[in-house]
This record gives C-alpha cells, structure tokens and sequence, in this order.
C-alpha cells in the first residue's frame, strides 16, 4: 500500500480536489491511504472563530463558522452538483452543529482550553476528507479510532503501540487494491475519546505514522512545491528542486528552516526504513524529492537553509579558566528557563551560543550576570550548508569561506554531525550569503 498524504492547498477548493481525485484514482491499483489536511486556510479560521467567542463575540464567531461552512457546502457542490449524497450533508450538518455548540460554550465560559481548541479545530480536517471520500466514493475513515495519543492537547503526542494496535485492528482492514481509504491528518484521539491535535502542520507527521505502521512502499507528501529544494526560492530563484535526499539530510534542513516537513515527521518512516516523496500536487509528473535512509549521490553539498533572526550570546568568565563545572553551570540556566541552545562554539574563557530571538533576555542575562559577563548580538542568521559528504570532501570548508570572503562569519559550528556546516551572520548578510554559497556549491554541480 502506499500513503498520500494532500496538504491544505492541494485540497483548498474544488478544482484542486479534482486533481487529488485524478492522482488517487490513478493510484488505486496500490491500495491507497488517502490523508488530508483541512482545506487551505481552515485551520487558520477555526482558531481565529475559538478566539473570537473566547473573547464574547460569538456573533462573530458563529458567522465566520457559517461562512466556513457555506464554502465547505460550496466545494462539494461544484464538484459533485446534486450528486451530494444524503450521508455528506449530514456528515456536514453534524460538524457544524457541533462547531456552534463548541463555540457557544467557549463564549459562555470567556474560556478557551487547549482541549476545546483542539475539538474545534479537528472540524477542518473532518470537513475535507468527507468531501473528498464522498466525491471519490472511497472509504471515509475517522482517524480519532486509530490515532491514538496522550491528552497534551495542542501537541498531543502519539501512543506508539496503544496506536500501532488500533491501526491494523481497525483501518488497515479496509486497505485493498482498487479501494482508496481517505482519512484526517492532524487529529488523534485519547483513551477516553477526547479529541487531540498534533500540532499546527501535524498532517505530515500522520502519513508518517499511518505509513510505518502499515508498512507503505511509499510515503507521498504532495503538497505546492516540487520537492525540497536547494535553497530557498526567494532568496535564490536558481534553487531547485533535490532529487534525492538523506533522512538525515532532510532532518538538518527541516531544522534549519526550510519549510517542507518537520523533522519530527520523517522519524517514524525513517525508522521503518520507508521513503518519503515531496511531490506536486498540480505538476504531478514534474520533479519531486525522495527522501530515503541513505544517498549516494557524491555531492558534497545538498542544499543551503537558514534561520532568523537569532541571538548570539558570549559568555565569559575568567572563571572558566582551568575549571570544570562551569559549562554545566551555564546551561543549567538555559535549561531552567526552558531555552533551547541551537549553536555553540568555545574558547578558552568564554563560549557563544545562539538561541532563538525571543528568548526571556532579562531573566537570563540577571541568572548569568552572576557568574559571568555576557555580550549580547541580536539580528543574527544561522546559515546551515547540509550536505551528506560535507565532511568527507576536501577543500569544501575552504570553498565556503572563499564564497563569503567579504562577509563577517561571526560564529562556525562544525562537526558535531558529519553533514551541517553552520555559520552566524549580521541577519541583513543572510540572503547574500545563502546566494553566494548557492553559487559556490551547488549550481553547476547539480545533474
Ligand atoms: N490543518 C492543520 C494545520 O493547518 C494541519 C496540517 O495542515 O498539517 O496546521
Ligand atoms: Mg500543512
């Protein structure tokens, strides 16, 4: 079987619906698995709908969930006219019966919880996939039976093997050659059968689980891109799309902002040894990415990400001269105000690091003032060259540092795994080293 997996502009109104419908049923020979996210920007509505009866407008809120549920009506009308069955629009009504309830209680309370949240944005996803599992006359699956997690509603995280069981004891007996399963990324549910979420662009990372579980030849994530591409377009139009990727790879690059897939999402195909293609939904026979356990392409480099802005931060202590503990000391303080640490570099009495920019500052800078004297850089970029042969080729640091000779490198972290080579810049030099390091390493070596 394999999985595919539509993002919310692949399925964002009818016509875009038409084209999953073609690409799924040209795929029915492989017993497909069908996953949606909510169609374009629902997700983004039902938030601003919770947020508006939170805060008593629930006038407000009740028309934006009637317009929502018009242009749902709306899809489902262009693509189906009056073919719409009787289970459709009830399915419908239901979801938005349920909506208006969800959101007359939040009015009523002033209070919106991460678990009413959750049931409210669940109805994009719900909504999409009983369009589409109508117009395909496919199997519509509530993923709430399978999907399995804790109640860390927002960031509800999977029951591996509490979900793994409900998997093949309830959706995988619908999976069958000449039969597509369509069901909702995104949403899971508790024991008790309270709706959870998996976070904001979780759909991903439920093809991913779905797909190991079931053992999929193939991950498919289509979505508006062809592919992971070599940078990003904006800053470099030449960027292209990379026809093979390492999961390693592509968990650096995910890391350092490109935007394609989360890393959290490649771990579970990752670990079932199961590739994972970023296809277009509107170029379906255009390039696309394959990400796999291992490349053997050769190249040095794969592709250059970046994110900001950070903020550097050197600490200094005549202290650390000589002392042991100090490090431990520092990150204690990190790790009590819950910051994460992305890049570091150390000298002999002093150590930079970046965080992200909108860390607590203060507070921090008050806990280290008493050990250390601390410099403060804001508006920096990381730029991350990511390459599966970085380490191994010779004379590629040197080709790095030549393509951005006019330009102050103000930290280097390298080594720490065989494939990023991380460099802090002023944010404003961010875009013209990401296109000098794209012209340096990447165009003219690629197929
Ligand atoms: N619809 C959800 C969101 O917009 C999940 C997803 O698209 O992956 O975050
Ligand atoms: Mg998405």
């Amino acid at each position: 079987m394999i999985v595919m997996k539509f993002g919310g502009s692949s399925v964002a109104d009818a016509a875009c619906m038409r084209e999953v419908g073609e690409l799924v049923t040209q795929a029915l020979p492989r017993s497909p698995l069908v996953v949606l996210s909510a169609a374009g920007k629902t997700t983004d509505a039902l938030f601003a709908m919770a947020r508006q009866a939170e805060a008593g407008q629930l006038e407000e809120a009740l028309e934006a969930k009637r317009h929502l549920i018009v242009h749902h009506r709306g899809i489902a009308f262009e693509l189906m006219a009056d073919q719409t069955t009787s289970v459709l629009e009830d399915a419908i009504t239901e979801i938005s019966g349920e909506l208006e309830l969800l959101l007359r209680g939040v009015a009523l309370l002033r209070e919106l919880s991460l678990r009413s949240l959750d049931a409210i944005a669940s109805a994009g996803e719900r909504l999409s996939t009983r369009i589409l599992a109508t117009y395909l006359g496919a199997q519509w699956f509530d993923a709430r039976a399978a999907m399995r997690t804790d109640d860390c509603f927002g960031a509800a995280r999977p029951l591996g093997t509490e979900m793994a069981t409900l998997v093949i004891e309830r959706l995988a007996p619908y999976l069958a050659p000449g039969r597509a399963v369509v069901t909702q990324g995104y949403i899971g549910a508790t024991a008790e059968g309270l709706t959870t979420t998996l976070g904001r662009g979780g759909s991903d990372y439920s093809a991913s689980l779905f797909g190991s579980v079931l053992g999929a030849e193939d991950i498919q994530i289509w979505t508006d891109v062809e592919g992971v591409l070599t940078c990003d377009p904006r800053i470099v139009p030449e960027a292209r799309p990379i026809g093979e990727l390492s999961f390693a790879e592509a968990a650096e690059l995910a890391a350092f902002g490109a935007k394609v897939l989360h890393p959290a999402t490649i771990q579970p195909a990752v670990e079932a040894g199961i590739p994972v293609t970023v296809r277009h939904t509107r170029r379906p026979q255009g390039r696309f990415t394959t990400i796999t356990g291992e490349v053997r392409t050769g190249r040095p480099v794969t592709a250059i990400a970046s994110r900001g802005p950070v903020t550097v931060l050197t600490v200094s202590s005549a202290r650390m001269l000589n002392q042991s503990g100090f490090l431990a000391r520092l990150f204690d303080v990190f790790a009590r105000y819950g910051v994460s640490v992305d890049l570091i570099a150390t000298a002999e009495v002093s150590v930079s690091l970046t965080v992200e920019a909108d860390v607590p500052l203060n507070a921090l800078l008050g806990e280290l003032g008493n050990f250390a004297t601390v410099c403060v850089a804001t508006n920096r970029a990381i730029v991350a060259v990511v390459g599966e042969r970085l380490k191994v080729t010779p004379g590629i640091t040197g080709r790095c540092f030549t393509a951005l000779s006019n330009l102050n490198i103000e930290m280097i972290s390298f080594g720490a795994n065989e494939i990023n080579l991380s460099l802090v810049v002023r944010q404003e030099d961010a875009p013209h080293a990401i296109r000098q390091l794209h012209a340096t390493l990447i165009e003219g070596d690629l197929p």
